[in-house]
């Protein structure tokens, strides 16, 4: 009994070495051979089709698959010649870009190792298509929504969108095997009831609102489980599980019904680290997945890595956190406001400065920050606007043994605040947490 549990013991240890090597040895491949050099926010469809220019240059079947509704090409990459069919898209919602870039480095990484066993695995067990940017008009404009104001992947259905009846007609004239719906959730979404980020996000997706399992379905379980031990490697508490309620006209769960079970990934945030992280997060998912069919190596896996992972949750966490904060009004300065402070910014490409907006004020003991801020020091006063629910978190923060008149008009001037949070950074950074920036 002793031994035998031993000698399971070190087969699994084993296991988890091999597969941490491989997540390892993916994640240093992309280091040294990913071709995305801009900020997948920043990437318009100039720069796609950039990007696809390199990959013809180097061999890969590029083609225009369609038209957006205002006239944009839309392209769709061939990889490999095995009898596995797997298919991927990406940016459907244009405000949602990391996948984009992941898939124009996974194209490129393979096509570049194609003497390397691994990638002759892939090449000859499956054949990858994908359309990288299926809203290239969202895009542009740095929108969920394609140029007729609808969201594709409600139009499912109705096909009223030249984007959703190219989307299946890709779909119903090929009978993939498994698609990959790659998008991006809110960076505040976190993993189960803790205050982590959920950097991604799986949902292994039914075809129907019973939940009816299949052989597919369960092979994606496997595939995710795959995917997820790769990633705990370098988030771990940091992957989620995304809502799995049937949504009738979405394509992830029609794909399903039609014949093509479909893997989600919900690409979010991780405070500190930036976007071509998380693009490395997404190439090292979808090459596991790769390797773990093209091998067979997922037939033996336990899907219990994905049925395990906590629910996506919401409304646990904000970007900024100032607590014990005594806000001064500065038309009736003896009215002081005491509480904290929970502040957003708004999504923007990574070149636009965004807004930080104050969303509430109070006991805010249930929240957590990104960052937080104990100013039980000082007395704040809004630089440009009384500081409330709703306005700009534009804040000046004075020590409470200062003497300041409130009421003059040139505050910033005559009394230099001891900090200034502007635009989401400190511009002045409080006294003693001058590291912040
Ligand atoms: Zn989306």
């Amino acid at each position: 009994m002793k031994i035998v549990l031993s000698l399971s013991l070190s087969l699994f240890v084993l296991l988890m070495d091999v597969n941490a090597q491989t997540a390892a040895e993916l994640s240093e491949i992309w280091e040294k051979q990913h071709v995305s050099n801009i900020l997948p926010s920043n990437v318009r469809h100039k720069d796609l089709k950039s990007y696809l220019d390199g990959l013809k240059k180097i061999g890969l079947k590029v083609n225009e698959a369609g038209r957006s509704y205002s006239n944009r090409e839309i392209y769709q990459v061939e990889f490999g010649s095995g009898p596995l069919k797997v298919f991927m898209w990406s940016q459907m919602h244009g405000d949602e870009p990391t996948a984009t870039s992941a898939l124009i480095d996974m194209f490129t990484i393979l096509q570049k190792n194609r003497d390397k066993d691994w990638v002759k695995e892939i090449e000859s067990m499956i054949t990858i298509r994908a359309v990288p940017m299926l809203n290239p008009d969202g895009t542009d404009m740095y929108l969920r929504r394609n140029n007729q104001g609808l969201d594709i992947n409600r139009d499912a259905l109705n096909l009223k969108s030249p984007e959703a009846v190219l989307l299946k007609r890709l779909r119903d004239e090929w009978s993939p095997h498994i698609g990959f719906n790659l998008h991006n959730q809110n960076a505040l979404t976190t993993a189960g009831s803790s205050n982590k980020q959920a950097a991604i996000s799986f949902l292994v997706v039914y075809g129907d609102a019973e939940k009816t399992a299949s052989e597919g379905h369960d092979r994606n379980k496997r595939l995710t489980a795959a995917m997820t031990q790769a990633l705990n490697n370098f988030i771990p508490g940091h992957i989620g599980r995304y809502d799995d309620g049937f949504a009738p006209t979405a394509f992830g769960d029609n794909f399903s019904a039609w014949g093509t079970p479909v893997i989600l990934i919900e690409t979010g945030a991780l405070h500190g680290k930036d976007e071509m992280f998380l693009v490395k997060m997404n190439f090292v998912a979808f090459l596991t997945s790769l390797r773990s069919l093209a091998d067979g190596s997922e037939k033996i896996l336990s899907p219990s890595n994905y049925e395990l992972l906590p629910n996506n949750s919401s409304g646990r966490l904000t970007y900024f956190v100032f607590r014990n904060a005594s806000i001064i009004s500065r038309e009736k300065p003896k009215e002081i406001t005491s509480g904290d402070i929970a502040a957003t910014t708004d999504r923007r490409r990574a070149e636009f400065t965004a807004p930080t907006t104050i969303r509430q004020i109070g006991n805010l003991n249930n929240l957590s920050g990104l960052e937080e801020y104990d100013v039980s020091d000082y007395y704040l006063i809004g630089r440009f606007q009384p500081l409330k629910t709703g306005s700009f978190a534009e804040i000046l923060f004075y020590r409470k043994n200062r003497a300041v008149d409130w009421t003059v008009s040139d505050i910033e001037k005559q009394y230099p605040p001891d900090a200034v949070f502007s635009l989401g950074k400190w511009r002045k950074p409080l006294p003693g947490k001058e590291s912040n920036e």
